[in-house]
């Protein structure tokens, strides 16, 4: 069943979601996320897929309701809030849009690039990003304006899940490092540990599947929301944080995906993955066992096969 992209509807959606469910629930590969000890004890069976078309229209499956930490994915959002702030040559040249082709959490890039910018979606580039997010308005601070717009872009409210904030913190030695490594570089632009807990909180966030695919429906459909209808940022910002999506969502793995997949996707160690078909849909999965790349196993399959049966490439 290979279709173009304009002959699915919801009955075909809903097909493939039911398909993709029964196929991969039982694969049991990989293992949950353990460096940070509140992820190694979240139900490795739980499953939930949602897809969020730009008309707003949603249809998911499985465990819907669950709130899992946002993790990795928190560096799309805060991206596009950066971009928003600053204007892509401002983000382009304090911290960049290219793969460091190592680990997420790689010291050696860092000390490879030195000045040389690598991209927020990255924990380095991610952290040096929340140090740029500058309080607007009526926010207080930082984490008022960041937090509202994941708000905005899921459409609903999400908040930080204080056991796993408290865990992260007490265990995220490797981020420090990465912060004052990028001090000593020049690349933090506001306080280093204020910047480190900002990442940590965000991170830190419950986000459920169905929200998550309406984060990645907004991106698709350049930055209005498709359930709330509100423009959450410019529609100039979607196409530029797709691209650091397509060069690095999905870590040392991301040529290889966008060679199988076709489709820009965003992974966090909580088990959360989202993907963006510009102009069509978002697509969310959330199951936590992962693969060595910190890529959640059954979120990775279940992406693969529904695109695949789509028959949706960006590259089409
Ligand atoms: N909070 C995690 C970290 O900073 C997020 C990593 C991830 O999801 N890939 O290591």
């Amino acid at each position: 069943m290979i279709m173009n992209r304009c002959s699915f509807n919801n009955d075909i959606l809903h097909k493939l979601i039911d398909d993709a469910y029964s196929k991969f629930r039982d694969l049991d590969d990989g293992q949950n996320a353990s460096y940070i000890p509140f992820l190694k004890d979240v139900d490795s069976k739980l499953f939930g897929i949602s897809i969020c078309l730009t008309d707003g229209t949603i249809i998911s499956k499985g465990d819907t309701t669950y709130l899992f930490g946002l993790e990795s994915i928190s560096k799309v959002p805060t991206a596009i809030l950066a971009l928003q702030q600053y204007g892509a040559s401002y983000i382009l040249e304090h911290i960049g849009s290219n793969a460091t082709g190592m680990d997420f959490g790689s010291l050696l890039a860092i000390l490879l690039e030195q000045n040389q910018p690598s991209t927020p979606l990255v924990n380095a580039g991610a952290i040096a990003a929340c140090s740029l997010i500058k309080p607007i308005g009526s926010m207080s601070d930082k984490w008022d304006i960041i937090i509202q717009n994941i708000n905005a872009l899921c459409g609903s409210e999400t908040k930080v899940i204080e056991d796993l904030y408290k865990n992260e913190t007490d265990t995220n030695f490797h981020n420090r490092s990465i912060t004052w490594l990028l001090k000593s570089y020049n690349r933090m632009y506001d306080d280093p540990e204020m910047s480190l807990d900002i990442y940590t909180r965000q991170c830190s966030i419950g986000v459920n599947v169905n929200q998550l695919a309406v984060m990645a429906g907004t991106i698709a459909n350049k930055g209005t929301n498709p359930l709330t209808k509100k423009n959450v940022f410019d529609r100039t910002h979607a196409p530029q944080i797709i691209s650091m999506m397509a060069t690095v969502g999905m870590y040392q793995e991301t040529g290889d995906w966008m060679f199988r997949t076709g489709i820009p996707a965003k992974s966090g160690v909580g088990g959360g993955i989202i993907a963006v078909y510009p102009n069509v849909m978002g697509i969310a999965v959330f199951s936590p066992k992962l693969n060595q790349y910190g890529n959640s196993i059954r979120g990775e399959h279940t992406i693969k096969y529904i695109v695949n049966q789509l028959g949706l490439s960006i590259y089409e």
